[in-house]
């Protein structure tokens, strides 16, 4: 059993850093995805009998109040989510309207305080403000993982105003750590990554740190012709990085001498605009024509990535093989997903995350057929980078 679900919460007010960054438009939450992935550790905590204060960032209010990015609009949600239990709102997160709400909160109750980011020191790390925060609670606990890559004051440097046994990761940080720790640390073999998204650059050091780990790096999207280019083909209008194409030539070389088998599409559906509506083709990636653009994968290439899936005990996934918000463009990336579907069906370990493949298997309703869909974007690319996450790294040391 994990430290969290050990911890008895009687008695006891915890601090909790979540991430509550939701979408607001009109005053309205438009997606609470983030705000329901925290619910069981709330709780795991009021049902032990203790008290939650929730701390969290919303948007880039920049060190300053913003109403725009005020956590008061969400609090008529955080309600209804938590059905017979008081809410209460600080209209500040430090200072004496904090701390008397905090003071007076009894078990079994919960208080949202207001958003960290209208003080500058949040961003900063501001160790004086991370104190002032920490006097809040008597147990520190990190369920934010989409800010995990930040050391920022409430995800990092807090931790060290809490003694081991105090502080501890809540359930979604734990199922997102031992998820990705899983992949990159003890998959079973072969290991396939599958990278899709737009651009190389993005993609660089995720695809460096992959190349000591995976057996198979499948690559879709539009980055594929950045490599095509490096390998001296005709890619027409299709997105191309053309400074990264000694780089994409040497992740090429470095893969071959790795033994790493690096699939690039073998065809791609071509469109004349980037729009729906666009005339389309399918060719050859040797042979894409002056004027025309690869805006999805095609079918030798989904056969080609069906059979490497179908064959792998793990896979992780993230960014699509088209433009699979055009419906023109998405039979690549609804393909990939149904294959990752099917192997975990099989008994692979798959993880879906990183923004828009996590997208792309909601949309195409097969979220609950893969083993894990992060919730945490940047963070989950920087840990497959390779980097330490300061938020990981405060509850561990
Ligand atoms: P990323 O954020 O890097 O994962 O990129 C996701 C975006 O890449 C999505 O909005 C896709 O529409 C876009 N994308 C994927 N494939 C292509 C392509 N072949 N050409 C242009 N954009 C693409």
């Amino acid at each position: 059993m994990s430290q969290f679900s050990k911890f008895n919460f009687t008695g006891h007010k915890a601090l909790v850093r979540v991430d509550f960054n939701v979408p607001v438009k009109e005053g309205k939450v438009a997606d609470d995805t983030r705000m329901r992935a925290a619910l069981p550790t709330i709780q795991k905590i009021l049902r032990d009998g203790g008290s939650v204060i929730l701390m969290s960032h919303l948007g880039r209010p920049k060190g300053k109040v913003d109403e725009k990015y005020s956590l008061g609009q969400i609090v008529y949600h955080l309600k209804e989510l938590l059905p017979g239990v008081t809410v209460h709102f600080a209209t500040d997160c430090i200072g004496a309207v904090a701390e008397e709400k905090a003071a007076a909160l009894q078990s079994g109750e919960v208080l949202l305080l207001e958003n960290l980011r209208f003080h500058a020191e949040e961003e900063k790390g501001d160790p004086a403000f991370a104190k002032e925060l920490s006097r809040l609670g008597d147990v520190y606990v990190n369920d934010a993982f989409g800010t995990a890559h930040r050391a920022h004051a409430s995800t990092a440097v807090i931790a060290a105003d809490f003694p081991q046994g105090k502080k501890m990761f809540g359930l979604l940080m734990e199922a997102e750590v031992s998820n990705a720790e899983r992949v990159l640390h003890s998959s079973e073999k072969p290991f396939t990554a599958i990278l899709g998204g737009a651009k190389v650059s993005d993609k660089i050091e995720i695809i460096e740190n992959l190349l000591n780990k995976a057996d198979n790096i499948i690559i879709g999207g539009g980055m594929t012709y950045t490599f095509l280019r490096s390998q001296g083909k005709h890619t027409g209008n299709s997105l191309c990085e053309e400074d990264k194409l000694d780089l994409a030539g040497d992740i090429l070389k470095r893969a071959a001498e790795k033994n790493v088998s690096f699939y690039l599409a073998a065809d791609s559906v071509i469109a004349d605009a980037f729009s729906n509506d666009a005339n389309r083709n399918t060719v050859s990636n040797d042979n894409i024509p002056a004027g025309w653009m690869g805006l999805d994968i095609g079918p030798d290439a989904i056969a080609e990535f069906t059979e490497v899936i179908t064959n792998s005990k793990t896979i992780l996934w993230n960014g699509p093989m088209g433009v699979f918000e055009m419906s023109n463009f998405q039979a690549g990336t609804r393909a990939i997903a149904e294959a990752v579907a099917a192997a975990t069906e099989k008994g692979a370990y798959s993880l879906v995350g990183g923004g828009d493949s996590v997208a792309a298997v909601n949309q195409f309703g097969l979220a609950d057929k893969v083993s894990y869909v992060s919730t945490g974007g940047g963070a989950l690319l920087e840990y497959f980078e390779g980097k330490t996450l300061p938020g990981i790294a405060a509850i561990r040391d």
